[in-house]
């Protein structure tokens, strides 16, 4: 599936923060607003081990859904993070229960699991490759602690699982703390998913993303990105970089410091699927999700 071909509206939103219900500054309700106010039409909040209710009057132009951060183990003992976006209620969990059995109650809710700041949890690879039943990575996570200590990107871990073969989603996600001693928000409204789909209801936002009918970025908007035959093409916002990373090979291109917001590349034909980033000229980047050749239309 190629979001860019499919019908539908697109929608911007966020999938990760955190209120007063758990170590965020602000309170469910006011989280909301500060996100509607700077054009977010979704957020999910994700308290950590707990699903938080959004009390008060309703803002009917932001979509909350309802979501938690659990802490699970992974096989060798290593603690990991996983979103859980679109719970109905809080799921049965002790420090010993096992991911597996998290996962399992999660997906009985009908919600979906993102793999969170794989990078910023500092694990190795192999342990995320045994972890089954989420739909993608956090490669962008822009949570203070993360990005202090240059642990932001996970596209890396994306890359690796995607050449052995998982088909799996690129999320950036804000994360938003407001640690003491940093401005308040400075790590809120920073990133977002777009994602294209039939209308603004949590079944129809969780069934796109699912499909992975979306893209991520925390700067330049994709417009288009197709693939015909041997050639792929596409437009974005203006952009300084456009880079191609398939299984086989990453390709960088640019125009000598012009920005530019279109683009024609011809590929070699033997690639198993093809993503696009783009840089623009204050070094932010939009990731496009994987298109498979296989399952391109
Ligand atoms: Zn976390
Ligand atoms: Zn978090």
């Amino acid at each position: 599936m190629n979001v860019f071909k499919v019908e539908g509206n697109w929608y911007k939103g966020n999938l990760h923060s955190h209120t007063t219900n758990s170590d965020g500054p602000f309170t469910p309700r006011r989280r909301v607003n500060y996100y509607q106010k700077r054009g977010y039409q979704f957020l999910c909040i994700t308290d950590h081990n707990k699903v938080t209710e959004v009390e008060g009057e309703r803002e009917e132009k932001c979509l909350v859904l309802k979501g938690a951060e659990y802490d699970v183990m992974l096989d060798k003992g290593q603690s990991a993070h996983f979103v859980a976006i679109n719970m109905k209620g809080d799921i049965v969990k002790t420090e010993n229960t096992s991911k597996e059995e998290v996962i399992r109650q999660i997906k009985e809710q009908g919600a979906e699991i993102v793999f969170a700041h794989p990078c910023g949890s500092d694990l190795p690879l192999n342990a995320i490759f045994a972890v089954e039943g989420y739909i993608g990575l956090e490669v962008f996570n822009c949570n203070f602690y993360c990005r202090e200590r240059e642990k932001a990107y996970s596209t890396t871990y994306w890359d690796e699982l995607l050449k052995k073969g998982q088909r799996i989603w690129g999320f950036a996600s804000d994360d938003g703390h407001g640690p003491q001693g940093t401005p308040m928000g400075e790590d809120m409204g920073c990133c977002w998913i777009m994602v294209k789909a039939s209308s603004l209801s949590a079944d129809s936002i969780l069934a796109a993303i699912k499909e992975g009918n979306f893209y991520s970025s925390y700067g330049p908007a994709i417009l288009d990105f197709q693939i015909e035959e041997r050639e792929c093409y596409g437009k974005t916002s203006p952009v300084k970089k456009i880079s191609l990373i398939s299984d086989k090979r990453r390709k960088d291109f640019d125009k000598k410091n012009c920005l530019f917001s279109q683009f024609e590349f011809k590929l070699k034909g033997n690639e198993k699927y093809l993503r696009l980033e783009c840089t623009d000229e204050n070094d932010c980047i939009a990731y496009s999700n994987p298109i498979f050749m296989d399952n391109r239309k």
